[in-house]
């Protein structure tokens, strides 16, 4: 049994994952959360929010938008063209799997994702790849979109796609949240919600979903001020960078900079997307996953998603699964703006005065009419009306060229034209913002989470998960159940519970039972009520981890362990050790 299959078997058995819709089979890439998995997704989920929205509020804003959107969104989006992944079928038994997937499973060849359908079919057929289930011949590779598809109401024709990521909602609300916040920029967008791709053949649990939420945030900035605010606080912050350079130059090892240096290198292309990496490396250093078990590997041009100019993934080593992307970060630069601008003839465009009006001088050309009514007579009118579908620039370009302008066959020299020069005040700039784009998928995090707070001593597990996300903080024990012990434990809980903790009261069992389910479930703190406790109001407190007790008053139990909780004191600054 390897660690994943360790914390499969319990995360069942102690209600935080398990398959969905069990009752009929399973269906693969689709879990559910029991209540400690939910309270614990949601408890990361609180602190993204905290960690990226709540500490920018003066320029970040959450929204929701919905799962399902019309097929026009997507073809806009691109994603109809290219939100694809490669299928390969067996000839014998017909399951399908992914071509790129088998590759890596089969041969020793790593680099799988940028290669074309004619490398992957002469990989297969070289390599001798195989049907994984009944080692039967594969047929052709062939792409397959991971869109879920479905209709939106009674009409067959009106086909509506759930989305894959919750960018889209982001961009088509753009403009008015953009009015909503006072035309500013930079300006942040979040959003946190499912998101559904129809993968292949998920088969690693947790890791490839069908089905998942995702932690999205899109940065808009103005092009011609790229810089973050920000950044200063964070540029001599050490980042473990793999870049492309150094992967085609064969290196497999992320070399350690700073995150200043690797904007000033050119190795991140934006301030905001180093910025948010270094969020984004503490972000998981809370959730208890060290630096040197996290890297940030660039993307290839040709892995690139479709819409991005720079993308680095976040991994993070997991036992059994190797290095695992949970977040990306992207230069999406002004691409989904600019295609739902051009689908939706809306003009998404943001405007930015000058300090003063700029005061420039253009020449105006209008035709004489004069001139023009007195050659041309009965044909003036038609020649005036294409004339005025043209530019002033055109107009003298053409005039500067060839020395006249033809039109419908009719040749007007420079004499049919009046020539001005005229003043013009130009109050601002018209532009599309730039995007840049961190994206958290919230079950694997919660997955990773997990992992890396599992552990075994003396044969038991202690899942020693940070005090700020535990799904139960604290627990309230009686050492027994009997002589008042239980109701002055339940008048500890209730306090405990009153103050806002997230408490569990538990009076089955032998307590050394109730230790074990407690740390098994990562409870970072047990109070125990016991005979003492009814002469002095006294109780002992427990560390999940070094299982050290200390004893303390009841009467500002509630003070203490949330001090405790939130990192403001140590364990053994509690109280007295007994
Ligand atoms: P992407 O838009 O593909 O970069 O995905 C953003 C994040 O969502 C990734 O970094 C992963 O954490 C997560 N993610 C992507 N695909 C899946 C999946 N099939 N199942 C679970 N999480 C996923």
């Amino acid at each position: 049994m390897d660690k994943y299959d360790k914390i499969v078997e319990l995360a069942k058995r102690r209600g935080f994952i398990w398959p969905a819709a069990e009752l009929y089979g399973g269906v693969r890439g689709f879990i559910d959360f029991g209540p400690l998995g939910a309270a614990l997704k949601r408890n990361i989920e609180e602190k993204w929010r905290r960690w990226f929205i709540l500490r920018h509020q003066d320029f970040i804003v959450e929204i929701e938008t919905p799962v399902v959107m019309p097929a026009r969104v997507f073809e806009a989006s691109g994603h109809l063209e290219h939100f694809t992944d490669f299928i390969v079928e067996c000839t014998k038994c017909h399951r399908k799997f992914r071509a790129d997937h088998l590759i890596v499973e089969q041969t020793e060849i790593r680099d799988v994702e940028s290669l074309s359908i004619e490398e992957l079919n002469s990989i297969i057929k070289e390599k001798n790849v195989k049907c994984p289930e009944c080692s039967g011949e594969l047929g052709l590779v062939q792409t397959f979109n991971l869109l879920f598809k479905t209709t939106i109401g009674p009409y067959s024709e009106s086909i509506g796609y759930a989305r894959p990521e919750a960018a889209q909602g982001m961009f088509l609300a753009f403009k008015r949240v953009y009015e909503v916040m006072r035309n500013k920029l930079p300006l942040g967008i979040a959003q946190l919600g499912r998101v559904l791709r129809n993968e292949i053949s998920p088969r690693q649990g947790p890791i490839r979903l069908r089905e998942f939420t995702i932690m999205e945030l899109e940065l808009f900035f103005d092009p011609e001020d790229p810089k973050c605010p920000l950044f200063d606080d964070f540029r001599d912050e050490p980042l473990n960078l793999l870049p492309v350079k150094d992967i085609t130059s064969g290196l497999k090892e992320p070399r350690q900079l700073t995150a200043g240096e690797a904007v000033e290198q050119g190795l991140i292309l934006n301030e905001w997307i180093a910025y948010f990496m270094v969020l984004g490396r503490d972000f998981a250093k809370s959730l208890g996953i060290p630096e040197d078990c996290q890297m940030f590997i660039e993307k290839l041009p040709q892995e690139r998603a479709h819409y991005s100019a720079q993308t680095y993934d976040q991994v993070v080593k997991l036992e059994r699964w190797g290095w695992v992307e949970i977040a990306g970060y992207s230069h999406r630069t002004d691409y989904d703006l600019k295609r739902h601008m051009e689908y939706s003839g809306v003009d998404l465009r943001v405007f930015k005065p000058f300090s003063q009006p700029i005061i420039t001088e253009k020449f105006v050309v209008k035709p004489n009419m004069r001139v023009i009514g007195k050659t041309l007579r009965g044909d003036a009118k038609k020649i005036i009306s294409v004339l005025q579908s043209m530019s002033s620039d055109e107009i003298i370009s053409e005039l500067n060229g060839r020395g006249f302008i033809e039109i419908l066959g009719f040749k007007l020299n420079r004499d049919c034209f009046i020539i001005t020069k005229e003043k013009f005040e130009v109050k601002g700039r018209r532009f599309i913002p730039q995007v840049i784009e961190p994206s958290f998928g919230a079950d694997r995090i919660v997955y990773a989470t997990l992992e890396y707070a599992f552990s075994e001593k003396n044969g038991r597990i202690v899942l020693r998960l940070p005090k700020d996300v535990a799904p139960i903080q604290v627990c309230v024990f009686p050492l027994v159940n009997k002589d008042g012990l239980p109701e002055l434990a339940f008048q500890v809980y209730e306090r405990l519970r009153n103050s806002g903790l997230r408490v569990e009261y538990d009076d089955s069992g032998s307590i050394g039972r109730r230790y074990v389910r407690a740390d098994e479930i990562g409870v970072p703190i047990a109070v125990t009520v016991d005979y003492q406790s009814l002469n002095d109001n006294t109780v002992t407190l427990r560390d999940r981890d070094t299982w050290r007790q200390v004893r303390v008053g009841i009467k500002d139990i509630d003070v203490l362990i949330k001090s405790y909780i939130e990192g403001r004191v140590k364990f053994h600054e509690l109280g007295p050790l007994v």
